[in-house]
């Protein structure tokens, strides 16, 4: 018998499940609407044409696969730095801002978690209810106690504004509050300038640390300026602030996993300080972040015609999802006009929350093959036009 005969089986992950369920089924009409990655109008993953360039630049300087530093690819960590603050933002020029390449959006929130557990032991990290299913498990595995704070309110379909302030207000001083920079996963529900504002102000008062995953810059509106608004508020107002960022999304690196941790803060000999504890943990977690990626983005952003043809392919990206949204939308008007479905095209990033119950999804996937999360949520990087009929139809025959 084997001394680990007693290892429980761990459930499937909520989200890369439906994917392993996706593959395994054998129906023609099945669809994927789980994970959240850009697919072409063919269902097809897609490689940008940036990315190609890049790599082709990369390898005809013939680079050798030595380690990184613990701290990751120097032009990476600059130009991440760039892309979060804008070029020439006080806080890169006065040194106050402390970055380490890590594992995609995912490793530099483990490393941000662990950073947490170390120095701010006893905190609550509050993240929104409901969020990516992921920030519990990254939380919780680091020993990090985490609450919910209110985010959506099922009635309006919208933000739960109150009740998000009540529960931050309720928060012990010293809390650390994680936000989705742009594109809420899975609501696709921001904070309007104007509620990101009081957010700043109430995280002042109540001294609580932000902590933003940034993982769809440039993909919730096609413009990396915008999608920063959030994070760039709350520094310009001063305050301390952690972020995780990921290029998964917005240059396609999913599998190559290139993302940062930053912490900005208040004078340059903190940020020295900060980002000398972030590399003992990451040195004892992963040792030092991988090269080929960080290449790739460093190449990509730091080379101005790169960077602007990479501006042009996110908006591609982006206005293909806001285009099957629109469709969407229009299909289930006319197939169910009593309901109404503007949610669907007042949402922004690559989800949509569609309301659905864990029951009404199980028939999406049992009698349509429509793969989903069991919380609602539908990837709309997984749709195109052709199956926009398909989808609408098993949506209302699963609420009706
Ligand atoms: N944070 C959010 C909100 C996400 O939706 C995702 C990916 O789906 C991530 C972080 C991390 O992704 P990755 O680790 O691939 O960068």
């Amino acid at each position: 018998m084997s001394r680990f005969a007693d290892v429980a089986q761990a459930p499937p992950d909520p989200i890369l499940g439906v994917s392993e369920a996706f593959r395994a089924s054998t129906s023609p009409s099945k669809l994927n609407l789980g994970v959240g990655a850009y697919r072409d109008e063919d269902l097809k993953p897609v490689v940008l044409s940036v990315v190609k360039k890049a790599e082709a630049k990369i390898f005809s300087r013939n680079e050798n696969k030595e380690y990184l530093s613990i701290e990751g690819f120097e032009p990476f960590r600059k130009a991440t730095l760039d892309l979060l603050l804008g070029a020439g933002h006080p806080a890169i020029k006065e040194g106050r801002a402390a970055v380490i390449q890590s594992l995609s959006g995912t490793g530099s929130l483990r490393v941000g978690a662990a950073f947490i557990a170390r120095f701010l032991k006893g905190s609550t990290v509050y993240i929104s209810n409901p969020t990516w299913g992921n920030h519990r498990n990254i939380f919780g595995d680091e020993g990090v106690k985490w609450e919910y704070y209110r985010y959506f309110d099922p009635e309006t379909v919208g933000l739960d504004f109150k009740g998000l302030m009540e529960d931050l207000k309720a928060a012990p001083q010293g809390s650390v509050v994680v936000l989705h920079g742009c594109a809420h996963n899975p609501t696709g529900v921001d904070p309007t300038p104007e509620q990101w504002a009081a957010i700043a102000d109430l995280c002042q008062e109540r001294n609580l640390l932000p902590f933003f995953d940034v993982a769809y810059q440039g993909f919730a509106t096609g413009d990396l300026d915008k999608d920063a608004f959030a994070p760039r508020l709350f520094v310009d107002r001063g305050l301390e602030i952690m972020v995780s960022q990921s290029y998964s999304k917005n240059l396609g690196l999913y599998g190559e996993r290139v993302g940062a941790l930053v912490m900005v803060l208040k004078d340059k000999e903190t940020a020295t300080r900060c980002l000398s504890q972030l590399k003992r943990l990451a040195r004892a977690l992963y040792s030092n972040p991988p090269t080929h990626g960080a290449r790739i983005a460093a190449e990509v952003v730091n080379d101005s015609e790169l960077f602007e043809e990479w501006k042009g392919e996110m908006r591609g990206m982006a206005g293909r999802i806001e285009r099957v949204r629109g469709e969407l939308q229009r299909a289930l008007e006319a197939k169910c006009p009593d309901k109404d479905w503007s949610f669907i095209t007042k949402q922004i990033g690559m989800f949509s929350f569609t309301g659905l119950t864990p029951s009404q999804v199980d028939n999406m996937t049992n009698k349509h093959q429509v793969y989903m999360t069991r919380d609602g949520r539908i990837s709309l990087a997984g749709l195109n036009s052709a199956k926009v009929e398909y989808l609408a139809n098993a949506i209302v025959d699963s609420v009706r």
